[in-house]
């Protein structure tokens, strides 16, 4: 089978920023040990929040499913080492400052055994494709990347059109996050072997792993694995190091060539994307036994000491994760999860490390931003919206909460990236901004959505209870009739049973 081609686009904007990646690139990953304790949140996922299966007091292996979504999209979760279950309670989370969610606690037993996962090692490609999405999705596996949607339910989507091309995004295009730089130098076979496993569970023969030019050691690393598989169908490529184009639409379009319409998806034109750790996470499932309960994160800034990547367990609390790359320095002021553009800021450590965390930055200060001006209509932040929009005039719509001007100029496919931010002169928080007014559009959606439900019980109600009300008086008539002939006493009782059994309207349940 001749290798699958490939016409490289050109990606619209972006900048080219300081990629701040050589100190934590300059070690070896290390293992964060086990801690005495993992705090597991519900929800480290897109969809529905997992309901726990394990009660207070219960022992767990490593591996151990204890917690099930029941709902459309979602994901389970393992227990990342073998313990007790000694809280189910509500604990801090990163993904909400200062909110707590529901979380799982383990007191860790320090044996870590693992509990037998028989079925999940298996020979895949026996599976019929969507066997194997199945398979996948008991592995609790989302995307790696940071947007962390649950991996099977996007194979699941995705093949429901024609598909040509599974994309691997190696390209890490952030400053400061170099994990999947790091998985791809040292773990370069099992991000291969997870794209041949995803490449059966979408029923294509075609694979693109893609990384940036910057990342020499990595590619070197790919290419020999490549060669060991001997596997015709991938092919790896180098992309220049622009920001964002990491971006599942950016990179469709980069090494495409196609433009992924507004408001689809990548599988709209032939493609699916998944981020190469969520590939090895795959892996290490599929072949391997292992569900993903841990992953690795980079630990950087410069108040981290001894900037560097990690492999720590789900539910590692963040103080324990610095405290293997050195502590902080003095200079430590500022911690953000994830990288300086797409990033939370943390206000405590206690927060336990999760599926969704690729980075912990820990910065001396945040770089100074000037007073907010007005805007100048200098069209700067619109030269580099990598998705083609007109920040200045969504800025104005923002401002005005202007819902339908906002759909029109099509704030829904802004990507967050703060490339508009980081240029415009003025400095408006334009990307917070756009933030916030997605966010009241959706709660105005999900308002919209629960009237809609409550009308349509409502309505299904009202004739439920017309309907059993006809029902009634018809019966009613029938039994009057048949007491007519039968004589007055009879109708009597009737009338009596009549009495009891209609009730108003607005008393029915
Ligand atoms: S934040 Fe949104 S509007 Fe601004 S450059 Fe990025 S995609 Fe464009
Ligand atoms: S970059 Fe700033 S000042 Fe220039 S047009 Fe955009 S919002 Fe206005």
């Amino acid at each position: 089978m001749s290798a699958p081609t490939f016409d490289l686009g050109k990606l619209h904007g972006g900048l080219r920023l300081p990629s701040e990646k050589s100190a934590s690139t300059s070690r070896p990953i290390i293992e964060v040990p086990l801690p005495g304790q993992l705090v597991l949140p519900l929800a480290q996922h897109v969809g529905d929040p997992a309901q726990p299966m394990v009660g207070i007091g219960e022992k767990v292996l490593k591996g151990q499913l204890i917690a099930m979504f029941d709902g459309v999209i979602g994901a389970p979760v393992h227990a990342p080492t073998s313990g007790k279950i000694v809280a189910i309670e509500p604990w801090p989370v990163s993904r909400r400052r200062g909110d707590k969610a529901p979380c799982i606690v383990i007191e860790c037993d320090g044996e870590d055994r693992a509990v037998e996962q028989a079925e999940a090692i298996l020979d895949y490609q026996q599976l019929a494709a969507e066997d194997l999405q199945q398979q996948i999705l008991r592995g609790g596996i989302v995307g790696l990347g940071g947007a962390v949607f649950p991996t099977a339910q996007k194979l699941m989507q995705a093949v429901t059109g024609p598909l040509e091309h599974l994309i691997l995004n190696g390209v890490e295009c952030e400053p400061y996050i170099s994990c999947d730089d790091m998985l791809m130098r040292e773990y370069a076979k099992d991000v291969l072997q997870g794209g041949q496993i995803l490449m059966h569970a979408l029923n294509i023969a075609s694979c693109l792993v893609v990384l940036e030019s910057d990342k020499p050691e990595a590619l070197e690393s790919m290419e020999t694995a490549l060669t060991e598989l001997g596997d015709e169908r991938m092919v790896i490529k180098q992309v220049p190091t622009i920001y964002p184009s990491g971006g599942e639409d950016q990179l469709v379009q980069l090494v495409t060539n196609r433009e992924v319409p507004s408001g689809g998806l990548p599988s709209d034109v032939g493609c699916v994307v998944q981020n190469v750790g969520t590939a090895a996470a795959v892996h290490r499932w599929i072949n391997q036994g292992e569900p993903l309960i841990s992953r690795i994160t980079t630990v950087t800034g410069d108040g981290i000491a001894e900037p560097c990547n990690v492999l720590a367990r789900f539910g590692t609390a963040l103080e324990d994760v610095v405290k293997v790359a050195g502590g902080y320095t003095e200079r430590a002021a500022t911690m953000i999860i994830g990288g300086p553009m797409c990033g939370k800021s943390v206000n405590t450590d206690a927060v336990p490390l999760v599926k969704a965390t690729n980075c912990v930055l820990v910065l001396s200060e945040l770089p100074s931003v000037g007073a907010e001006m007005p805007c100048i209509r200098c069209g700067d932040c619109a030269a580099v919206c990598p998705v083609q929009l007109l920040p200045q005039q969504l800025f104005f719509y923002a401002c005005a909460d202007n819902e339908a001007k906002l759909r029109d100029f099509g704030l829904i496919d802004c990507i967050e990236c703060g490339c508009c931010d980081l240029v415009c002169p003025s400095h408006i928080p334009l990307t917070a901004d756009f933030r916030n007014a997605k966010a009241r559009m959706r709660e105005l959606a999900d308002e919209k959505a629960r009237a809609e439900r409550a009308r349509q019980r409502f309505e299904s109600r009202n004739e439920r209870v017309r309907k059993e009300r006809i029902e009634r008086e018809s019966e009613l008539a029938t039994q009057k009739q048949t007491a007519r002939e039968a004589g007055p006493s009879a109708i009597a009782d009737i009338l009596k049973r009549a009495k009891k059994d209609t009730k108003p309207m607005d008393e029915d349940p």
